[in-house]
């Protein structure tokens, strides 16, 4: 179990989660680091009192130091500010939640310090998944899943069985804010639109990828890394309640599923005091009054963005870095209202199309197929 956390994207909505678990659990928070937020930090800092707090930004750093003048915090700036927090030696693990393909080098710096990480950053593993869980091998660092289909998928498999018994993983995905709408229903979607999601509350860009279902494709390249299973062994059902975190069909047709409300703060504390369970500030389940529980095949015309990320999955190598890259670029666009609802997906399809995928990629392949991917959606 857990007990001295640094926090990586502390003023996230994962963030700001796990360090109410922290708190909860009587664990410490020894670092914090975020991207910009100066005034969030401060509270946080002032709240948690860690020893450190990080921010990639300069400025905002700049700022910070003159808001914790009168503390202990030692206030650090910049990426080689936020690597100090992710391999501060106090701290026994990393939460690592920074968003996108940013939190890349300083998950892998606090895998380096061999580290308990728990990984609520797909972009991780979608990019480079292969590459990091060998060097977490490498370092002896273990990596626990944050995000709550992956979560519930570790819960399943967690009789250890022989992965060969394990017939498919069945991950639920709610549909979004647009489920049930078709593909020309979708044209007109505002960012306003876009940002409302029904069961979870969460940044800007995952509520965007959910609206898209391009999170799920996201989610489902994790989960081939996460538990080195093939594409074809990766099932999505949608299932709107949000009750069911995701399943594990054994080949005797037996299915696990792991339940819970639809609250992140269990899966955060499950990635930190695994092999333990303690109770903890996750709301509980109030089964006999959380109604039916429905389930049926996701629309991949309607949202081709899944279809676009099976695909990534299937051509291995860099296509996952061109996939993800090509997609944090254009919902940048779609944030800053520059392109359409429909336009993420055109633009992750010509990306794909246009730049070559490299199959047992380098980091430096990974970065450049990253790069490019951007280039091709700007
Ligand atoms: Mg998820």
């Amino acid at each position: 179990m857990s007990k001295k956390v640094t926090v990586l994207g502390s003023t996230g909505s994962i963030g700001r989660q796990s360090l109410e678990v922290i708190a909860a659990c009587g664990m410490e928070a020894v670092a914090l680091a975020a991207n910009s937020s100066a005034k969030l930090m401060e509270e946080q800092a002032r709240r948690y009192r860690p020893a450190l707090a990080a921010l990639a930004d300069e400025r905002a750093a700049a700022d910070l130091r003159v808001r914790l003048a009168d503390t202990n915090v030692r206030v650090v700036g910049g990426l080689e500010g936020v690597l100090e927090a992710a391999t501060i030696s106090s701290a026994d693990t990393a939460i690592a939640a920074l968003v996108g393909m940013a939190g890349l080098r300083p998950t892998l710096a606090s895998i380096r310090e061999g580290k308990r990480v728990c990984l609520a950053n797909k972009e991780t593993l979608v990019c480079a998944g292969p590459l990091v869980l060998e060097e977490a091998k490498d370092y002896g660092a273990k990596v626990y899943p944050v995000d709550s289909e992956h979560s519930a998928l570790f819960q399943c498999l967690e009789a250890n069985r022989d992965r060969g018994e394990v017939k498919r993983l069945i991950l639920t995905c709610s549909g979004g804010p647009f489920y049930g709408k078709k593909r020309e229903e979708l044209a007109g979607i505002t960012v306003e639109d876009a940002l409302k999601h029904p069961n979870w509350s969460m940044g800007a860009k995952i509520t965007v990828d959910s609206a898209t279902l391009m999170n799920k494709g996201l989610e489902v390249i994790e989960a081939m890394h996460l538990y080195r299973m093939p594409v074809e062994k990766i099932s999505v059902v949608i299932h709107r309640e949000s009750i069911i975190h995701s399943l594990v069909e054994y080949c005797d047709n037996a299915m696990l599923a792991q339940l819970g409300a639809p609250d992140m703060r269990l899966p955060i504390q499950y990635a930190l005091t695994y092999p333990k369970r303690i109770p903890g500030p996750s709301a509980p389940l109030d089964l006999w009054n959380c109604g039916p529980l429905t389930f049926g095949a996701p629309d991949l015309e309607a949202f081709p963005c899944m279809a676009l990320a099976l695909e990534a999955a299937k051509t291995g190598g860099t296509a996952g870095a061109i996939l993800n890259g090509a997609n944090e670029a254009a919902v940048g666009l779609f944030l800053e209202g520059k392109i359409g609802f429909l336009d993420i997906p055109a633009r992750v399809e010509k990306a794909l199309a246009s730049v070559p995928a490299v199959q047992n990629p380098t980091m430096q392949d990974i970065l450049d197929a990253d790069q490019a991917a951007r280039e091709t959606v700007l």
